[in-house]
């Protein structure tokens, strides 16, 4: 009866990865999808020696300019001769094909370059990574044979520039709502008509990913390949914006331009598909720049907090200050497991992991948010100057939490598209004759209570094993396997009582999302933690595990919170005040009468 989790490993075999399964929305079943976690992603021997060479490139050329990424950020503009620099390194043509002239890079070796790129300067990361994972990932998402061959040599070298074009003045989050309009003419072109706003390299891209409504007003969307070159195209100024200044955005607009039948990208009607996939299989570029900016921001403040004297002593002597520099690297540290993950699912042909992108694109701009803030703080009143890159850092990583899915609307993605599965299980079961959601004690605990048997048959210690977790990690590993019981038995309390209501209920759904990527989360850091454990040995790895605890107590806490406060709340009394306050139009009490 004293069974080990290595002893379970060994029974259980090797793991291989289920390609249909998603680890995040089985959480709401209760479920952990372990040969989804374990072993931890690696990029092979053979890409890493390219990769290798590409970072070498890369740190040559950039470290030259980073007195210019100042001036960039302050005119607004990528002179065209450093686009260009970036052009000759391949940065262009990182995920494309070799055999259309492409580095043919993993999604995981990708978001490593944007990592290394992300170091130096947000806006570069955004020209490559717009180009890259939005602007082209239709074309290789989608595009027919004949597509790719016509564009993607020219994508590879960036003889073409691509730009992803959804948003409009009026349809932002909610894209399924754009006006732009394609109208299929008798010779089979299509008339495209619209306006697009705020398009990442807007300025001199030269293939732009469109989406229309076909077949009128009311039509579903299409996705089409459109070349700059063509009649009708104009693009507007360039914003003046927060951050990410230097990066080029702007309107495009198209009036009666006529697009070929052949520049279709997937099948008419299914252009909101198309978009969500771009978006979805682009996420692991955007993580990498994050994790990027966040080593930086490691890098910058330890530096500054070793050199900085007061009260006698460097401030690095200081807990405050040590919190912050251990919080910063805890962050990075599950923000980069996270985002390696997510890339692998991408990289072996998952057809099942929007929740856990989705995850990753919160966790990590939220890291690089909080990771920032903290370095800032950390360098005092330096951090405020523009002669630090600080203040820069914190204006560039903003947008991060707004672009490509707001976090609102991706937290929102998240707890509706695990309950619909949950639901849709729970009604199976009701289907089946259990009659659960007619005898709410009999039926009750349907989900929590299959987890709870697969985590008391095993072993004596009354739970299963993530058989995959290092023995070390026991402790932390048998916490996130109590909080996936606990979370399960909150997801179907919340179902038994608002049924489909929960669309509306965001507060409730805010606090699934929430411990749905603390769950996601925690498991990615024990899968990074006894992958390195399992290279580096005990000894060599107490930092590694120290933080694997630190993230999971964090998680815990935070987890803790968010499932009591389903039930126990103050959602009334804040919708109150949210309504007094839109209904006054301005905070309305002073101290005195004017
Ligand atoms: C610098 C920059 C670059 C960009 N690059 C591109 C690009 O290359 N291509 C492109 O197509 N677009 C691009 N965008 C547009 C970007 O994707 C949108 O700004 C984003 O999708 C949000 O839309 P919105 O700004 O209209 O905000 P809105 O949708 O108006 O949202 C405003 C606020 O309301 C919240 N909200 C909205 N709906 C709900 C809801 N149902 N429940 C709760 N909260 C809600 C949002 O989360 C947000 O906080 C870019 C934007 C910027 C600023």
């Amino acid at each position: 009866m004293n069974d080990t989790r290595e002893d379970a490993k060994e029974q259980k075999g090797a793991m291989e990865l289920d390609l249909e399964a998603s680890v995040a929305k089985s959480l709401f079943l209760g479920n952990i999808i372990e040969e989804n976690l374990f072993p931890f992603p690696k990029i092979e021997a053979e890409e890493t020696e390219t990769l290798k060479m590409v970072l070498d490139s890369i740190d040559k050329f950039l470290e030259d300019h980073r007195e210019d990424f100042i001036a960039f950020d302050e005119q607004g503009a990528q002179p065209e001769a450093y686009i260009e620099k970036l052009k000759e390194l391949g940065l262009f043509g990182l995920i494309v094909p070799e055999e259309f002239d492409g580095l043919g890079f993993s999604n995981k070796s990708y978001a490593r370059v944007l990592q290394q790129t992300g170091r130096y300067d947000g806006s570069t990361s955004l020209t490559i990574g717009a180009h890259s994972s939005i602007g082209m990932r239709g074309l290789l998402l989608f595009g027919n044979e004949e597509q790719k061959a016509r564009y993607l040599p020219k994508l590879a070298t960036g003889e073409l520039v691509a730009a992803f074009c959804l948003t409009e003045a009026g349809s932002g989050s909610d894209a399924g709502s754009i006006k732009t309009t394609a109208e299929r003419q008798e010779d089979g072109t299509w008339r495209l008509s619209g306006e697009k706003i705020w398009i990442t390299n807007g300025p001199f891209a030269d293939f732009f990913t469109v989406f229309a409504r076909t077949a009128g007003e009311e039509g579903k969307l299409s996705a089409f390949i459109v070349e700059r070159e063509w009649e009708g195209i104009s693009t507007g100024p360039k914003e003046d914006k927060m951050g990410i200044r230097a990066s080029g955005t702007c309107t495009v607009s198209f009036e009666n331009v006529a697009v070929p039948a052949e520049n279709l990208l997937g099948e008419e009607g299914k252009g909101f598909k198309v978009a969500m996939s771009i978006l979805n299989s682009g996420r692991s570029g955007l993580g990498g720049g994050c994790v990027g900016g966040m080593k930086e921001c490691i890098r910058l403040a330890t530096a500054q907090a070793s050199q900085r004297k007061q009260f006698g002593r460097p401030i690095s002597e200081f807990q405050l200050i040590k919190e912050k520099i251990t919080r910063m690297t805890v962050q990075c540290y599950a923000a980069e497991s996270l985002m390696l993950l997510v890339a692998h699912y991408s990289d072996s042909g998952c057809r099942d992991y929007s929740v856990e992108a989705a995850i990753s694109k919160i966790f990590g701009t939220e890291a690089l948010w909080s990771v920032a803030h903290d370095a800032l703080q950390i360098a005092g009143g330096n951090g405020f100057m523009k002669e630090y890159p600080y203040e820069r850092i914190v204006r560039d990583s903003r947008i991060n939490m707004i672009f490509e899915g707001t976090n609102e609307i991706l937290r929102l993605y998240i707890a509706l598209t695990g309950f619909k599965g949950a639901g849709e299980y729970l009604k199976e079961i009701g289907k089946s004759g259990a009659n659960i959601f007619n005898d709410p004690i009999k039926g009750f605990g349907v989900l929590s209570g299959y987890a709870s048997k697969k985590f008391t048959q095993l072993t004596s210690l009354g739970r299963d094993r993530l058989e995959g977790v290092h023995p070390l990690l026991e402790e932390d590993a048998a916490l996130v396997e109590q909080y996936v019981i606990e979370f399960s038995r909150a997801v179907e309390s919340v179902l038994r009582r608002y049924g489909k209501e929960i669309i509306g209920k965001q507060y409730i759904s805010q606090r699934i999302a929430d411990t749905t990527i603390d769950l996601f989360a925690s498991l990615a850091v024990l899968s990074r933690t006894t992958d390195l454990i399992e290279k580096k040995g005990e000894e060599g790895t107490e930092t590694e595990r120290n933080i694997a605890h630190l993230f999971i107590q964090g998680a815990k806490r935070r987890m803790n919170q968010n499932l009591r406060r389903i039930e126990i709340n103050e959602d009334t009394l804040q919708t109150s005040v949210a309504d007094a306050i839109f209904a006054h139009g301005k905070y309305p009490w002073d101290i005195i009468e004017r």
